[in-house]
């Protein structure tokens, strides 16, 4: 079955759980809402990367830094002089291309450390057309930086403020705040997650590239010696939350990037890459930046942001950072488990097999009429399975429908009340992969849920 984005992307609509933002205004380009199914997947997503990297481990504490940072923050940290895409316009039809994007996929070239000029060169030398128009009448190549800027009610130098384009940012200004405040010891790394925003000029694969979106990072603060074990051993916790979150390991690939593209101050980088329907892309990534950023806000703010034990000289702790991007997460769980299946009896089904940790409505109950006792029984079901989290009433149209829609929206188990379990308090519980039935007593239900689909 080929998985198509336009597909999932019609799922995502008429099921609530991505809608394309500002509709009625006709459209943003390249901005979306989470709707009501959305906003619990992003949920599940973001409560669980909290639980397993914050909350469960001794050596990670969190903060929850603000958006608007000081703006020599972004001096500092780099991003003023060198967050930059290279653009170029099409003169005829006025679209706006990324050029190394124009050349690489013309002519399958890398244009990583290439200048402005050199891009431009390819494109006139080659005769690049515009993938829009098909006209060949570029602007000059040009550097764009990606960060959104705004302005500040007070005045002077430093009246504009940035978006920031990381969160990580905000980790390394609050270094000195923590270590001051709790009782961490190096090893440690503080977590945050939040909004990020880069003003991307070919946005686009719906949340996959977006000019709004969520970041869950982490700053693991660490000793130069021995950084190689620490950096086997977060990417092999990054490996076991893609599996545990349903990314199955054939989808994934590693990308090393070369030693001559890193960046100065990064001494290795891996991306985890997942087969997308649009192709093989990053979808999180692990860097050992040395002491760079640290070392690089001591110099603008003339703070120390040092680690000291008895004795031993202070010294600029270095740093990994494994990033995980929230929207990436859903659209990559989303492909995954959209599923189309001809049954036996011919008739098709979508389903989407989601993990369980990952479904928005965890369970659907059905009483099978509206009438008689049957709706205040399943209430009462309903009720008693809530600390599984959303459960869902569904008392719209035949059995069958009511499954397909839940199908669709990967709810792993749907419980029927029907006028047996008036008699005997017994419900069927339906299978979402299997399809299979099973009638089991009430009071035994939430046990075998839990037992089966969320332990
Ligand atoms: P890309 O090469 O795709 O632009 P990047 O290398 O610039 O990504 P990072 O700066 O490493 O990305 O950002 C960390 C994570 O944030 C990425 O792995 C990704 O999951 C997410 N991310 C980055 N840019 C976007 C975006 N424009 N829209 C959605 N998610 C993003």
């Amino acid at each position: 079955m080929q998985k198509s984005m336009e597909k999932i992307v019609a799922l995502c609509k008429r099921r609530g759980i991505i809608f394309p933002s500002s509709e009625i205004y006709g459209g943003f380009a390249n901005s979306y809402s989470y709707g009501p199914l959305g906003s619990e997947i992003k949920k599940n997503i973001t409560d669980l990367w909290w639980k397993r990297f914050v909350r469960d481990r001794q050596d990670m504490v969190g903060i929850d830094g603000p958006i608007l940072l000081h703006p020599k923050t972004w001096q500092a940290s780099g991003h003023l002089d060198n967050f930059n895409d290279q653009l170029v316009d099409c003169k005829q039809c006025k679209t706006r291309f990324r050029a190394d994007h124009l050349v690489e996929s013309a002519l399958d070239i890398d244009c990583e450390g290439l200048s402005d000029a050199d891009v431009g060169k390819l494109i006139a030398e080659n005769e690049i057309k515009c993938p829009q128009c098909g006209a060949q009448d570029w602007t000059a190549v040009r550097k764009f930086n990606l960060m959104f800027s705004t302005e500040m009610a007070k005045t002077g130098e430093e009246s504009t403020a940035y978006l920031r384009p990381e969160t990580a940012q905000a980790i390394f200004l609050d270094y000195k705040n923590v270590t001051d405040s709790t009782r961490v010891k190096l090893p440690f790394g503080i977590g945050q997650i939040g909004k990020a925003f880069r003003n991307e000029i070919t946005p686009g694969n719906f949340i996959f590239r977006v000019i709004e979106f969520e970041q869950m990072e982490i700053e693991y603060f660490i000793r130069p010696d021995g950084w190689e074990k620490l950096f086997d051993e977060w990417f092999t916790a990054m490996k076991q939350w893609c599996a545990d979150i349903g990314l199955s390991a054939k989808h994934l690939h590693d990308y090393e990037h070369p030693k001559e593209k890193l960046s100065h101050y990064s001494k290795r980088t891996i991306d985890i890459e997942y087969d997308f329907p649009f192709g093989k892309k990053e979808l999180y990534g692990l860097a050992y930046r040395t002491d760079f950023d640290l070392s690089q806000h001591e110099k603008f703010s003339n703070q120390k942001l040092r680690w000291r034990d008895e004795g031993e000289e202070p010294f600029v702790p270095h740093v990994l950072e494994p990033t995980f991007g929230v929207d990436r997460t859903v659209l990559a769980i989303l492909c995954e488990g959209y599923t189309e299946e001809t049954l036996e009896d011919g008739s098709e089904r979508t389903v989407l097999k989601l993990a369980s940790a990952m479904a928005p409505v965890k369970v659907a109950i059905f009483p099978l009429m509206k009438k008689d006792a049957l709706p205040e029984k399943a209430q009462e079901i309903l009720k008693s399975l809530q600390p599984l989290g959303l459960i869902q009433y569904d008392d719209g149209g035949a059995i069958g429908k009511r499954y397909r829609r839940h199908d669709e929206i990967g709810t792993p188990v749907c419980v029927t009340v029907d006028y047996d379990s008036l008699k005997d308090d017994t419900v069927t519980i339906r299978d979402r992969d299997t399809m299979e039935q099973e009638r089991i007593q009430i009071s035994e239900l939430k046990t075998v849920l839990e037992e089966k689909y969320f332990a």
